[in-house]
């Protein structure tokens, strides 16, 4: 009896534990299958850890990609941006849309299997800068890891979606945000957070998989109070990073350095590589007194993933003043570069500048401008440092620079054909006016850039607006790394660009804000095939087989940092739900039109207010522009102009100081702007809204309902 008893313990404790490691073995990813490259499946963010975003697979190819058709589709219940790239593991299809939701579909039917909503405060969406999206998941050992929005890392049952664990791996009373693509490594969840235009501390964390207890924490700045953090960062910051801040400027918002999206990681050398972002306040002269290079700001981190201990770093921008993260895309490949085989590791971060290091060393190998910039002439090789362009700080005069924060390069993902052996990168071309905040103060909780935005409002001339236009522009360059050139550059018309995938059947595929998804040649660039998504794309497509048919997965769906705080360099569409596209040769399957929503109209017969109007395009600009768009502008987010709260003094008030659209993403201003600054806002909104009216014409006037 005693014996039996035992047995059925043991029996029980092993069925626990298979459940614990993911509910009858779905998605059994490890280090060993993602390194392997698994040629039909997607199994991590970059697809490998390399991230190269290459896919060997090759039954679509140049001479066949003109039947590709849809398989099948899925349309998801939120209209903001879709920036993921979807994974497939198992014959099981795994996204994320916008509110850090998940999805998990039988990739070949795309029948739903389950989903899962961390629910996530609307009034969060306030903390994110550049909209309330999500990059993806991470899968390993039957698990799917999540970061949301509020900066909690969640697990999940691959099987269920059934929610394992979760944990707060931010401090919720600052601004930090979630919207990276969590990584796994030998048992270790990485997961860095944004709010750096905001003021907050950045790091990167590592988290144990089976239950989601720290392991280590890599800080990118100093502790503000001096003292060491007990991190994994602590001796690296206190030889290399302490003595390169100054002033006070950053102790009051944390300096920035997120690590928001990059990460890749070389099994053979085990070492992590993570990109860090700009610092807080950009304005260099606020944040240090415009002395040091404030480490780890702007730069390349190599550390070991299972302590995080400091290896290498590089940093692309020292003193970093414009908003030039080096967040962006990693990606290391073998190239042989004057004779000899190097092993590198390249990224084109914002400040265009195209960098070839080698990865175990952190030698800078090269360096070029991928697109014209005005801000740097080079790079001097002997010290790795920008050879500036006198003026480019504006600190005396205020000084138009190439590229804007926005960079030559955000987060949509390259990707790398190493038989081409060609970098195909998404980038943009555009200016921005860079003039120093005089009366800067830290506003806890606000926008702190130290940078005065009131010099970004568009003239009213449309002629002058139609000249900046013509200036702006996206680009998909074929970069040669070894050359240091482009082979090819392919010319979009919106400046908000799209991630990129290559495969090994010659193509590049890529998405665009005019709602259309291509396919190129690999080797010229010559367009192949094309489909009409309805709607924008800005998200990265992934490829997988299954049962011998080779799919290629697209998240549809426009928004993000660009779509919000420039809309006029957009295209002039509403906001529309996303959808997930899966394509297949002979694919037939028919998404149905999107039902276009009419713009809403407003009369403002006899509306007036007693607000100062000056006052409020100052409020404006300060305040609102970076979500609603210069001059009121914003077609992404709901027109201002449009909006029927526009109408009186209370329904406006109602919205900016009491909060009664908070649990849409619009929170109350009431910490910032008080009940007179209210109105003056809406003395500017009115005066631009007649202006709207009387040219109804001009871009960015319509605007949907607000959804989700
Ligand atoms: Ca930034």
């Amino acid at each position: 009896m005693k014996t039996l008893k035992l047995a059925a313990a043991l029996a029980a404790a092993a069925l626990l534990a298979a459940c614990g490691q993911g509910g009858g073995g779905a998605a059994n990813v490890d280090g060993s299958r993602i390194a392997a490259g698994a040629p039909g499946e997607w199994l991590s963010y970059g697809r490998t850890y390399d991230e190269q975003r290459h896919s060997p697979l090759d039954k679509i190819n140049a001479s066949n990609v003109g039947q590709l058709g849809l398989a099948w589709f899925y349309e998801f219940d939120t209209d903001r941006g879709q920036e993921a790239t979807p994974l497939m593991v198992d014959g099981v299809l795994y996204t994320t849309t916008a509110w850090s939701k998940v999805y998990a579909f039988d990739a070949k039917t795309g029948a739903l299997k389950w989903s899962y909503d961390p629910k996530v405060e609307g009034a969060k969406g306030f903390d994110a800068c550049c909209d309330v999206v999500n990059r993806g998941v991470a899968v390993w050992k039957g698990r799917v890891y999540v970061g949301a929005l509020d900066g909690r890392l969640i697990a999940l049952d691959a099987a269920t979606g059934r929610e394992v664990w979760s944990v707060q791996t931010t401090d919720t009373s600052r601004p930090y945000t979630i919207t990276g693509a969590p990584r796994v490594i030998k048992d270790k969840v990485l997961i860095g957070n944004g709010g750096a235009e905001y003021g907050v501390r950045g790091y990167l964390s590592a988290y144990d998989a089976a239950t989601g207890k720290l392991v280590w924490r890599f800080y990118t700045t100093p502790n503000p109070n001096g003292q060491p953090d007990n991190a994994a960062s602590d001796k690296a910051m206190s030889e290399k990073g302490a003595a390169t801040w100054f002033g006070e400027g950053w102790k009051a918002t944390g300096g920035g350095g997120t690590v928001w999206d990059a990460m890749a990681y070389d099994p053979e050398l085990d070492i992590l590589y993570a990109g860090v972002g700009n610092g807080t306040p950009w304005n260099h002269q606020k944040r240090s007194d415009g002395k040091g290079d404030n480490l780890f700001l702007s730069s390349i981190l190599a550390l070991k993933p299972d302590t995080g201990e400091y290896v290498w770093h590089y940093q692309t921008t020292p003193g970093e003043s414009w908003d030039y993260t080096a967040t962006q895309h990693i990606i290391l490949a073998d190239l042989t570069l004057d004779g000899q085989p190097r092993k590198v590791l390249m990224q084109a971060p914002k400040n265009g500048f195209f960098y070839v290091l080698d990865r175990a060393t952190g030698q800078l190998l090269s360096a070029k401008p991928y697109v014209p910039i005005t801000w740097a002439t080079g790079v001097d090789m002997a010290t790795g440092r920008p050879i500036e362009t006198p003026g480019a700080r504006y600190t005396d005069a205020p000084s138009l620079q190439v590229p804007a924060p926005f960079g030559a390069h955000n987060w949509h993902p390259m990707a790398f054909n190493p038989t081409e052996g060609l970098v195909y990168i998404p980038a943009q071309v555009l200016p921005f006016g860079y003039v120093d905040d005089a009366g800067y103060q830290h506003r806890p909780g606000a926008w702190n850039v130290g940078t005065d935005f009131l010099a970004n409002a568009l003239p009213d001339d449309q002629a002058q607006i139609a000249a900046v236009k013509a200036m702006v522009k996206g680009q998909l360059i074929a970069w040669d790394p070894v050359a240091q050139q482009a082979r090819f550059t392919i010319e979009h018309p919106f400046f908000w660009n799209a991630g990129v995938l290559s495969t090994a059947g010659g193509l590049v595929f890529q998405g665009a804000a005019q709602g259309e998804f291509a396919a190129y040649s690999a080797a010229d660039g010559k367009k192949l095939w094309s489909y009409p998504t309805q709607n924008g794309v800005i998200a990265a497509p992934s490829t997988y087989e299954i049962d011998g048919e080779q799919y290629v997965a697209l998240m549809v769906g426009y928004g993000g940092a660009g779509a919000l705080s420039a809309p006029a360099f957009l295209p002039d569409r509403p906001r529309l739900p996303g959808r997930l596209m899966v394509f297949k040769l002979g694919g037939t399957a028919q998404a149905p039109a999107y039902e276009i929503p009419e713009p809403p109209t407003i009369d403002l017969t006899g509306v007036s207010s007693r607000g100062d109007l000056r006052r409020g395009f100052e409020l404006y600009h300060q305040n609102c522009q970076v979500c609603h768009g210069p001059n009121a502008g914003g077609a992404f987010l709901p027109d201002l102009k449009r909006s029927q709260m526009l109408l009186g003094e209370e329904s406006w008030k109602s919205v900016l100081i009491d909060g009664a659209l908070a649990p849409r993403g619009m929170a109350s201003f009431s910490r910032f702007i008080d009940a007179r600054g209210a109105e003056d806002l809406r003395a500017y909104v009115l005066s631009e809204a007649r202006k709207t009216s009387r040219a109804p014409t001009v871009e960015g006037a319509r605007g949907p309902a607000p959804k989700t």
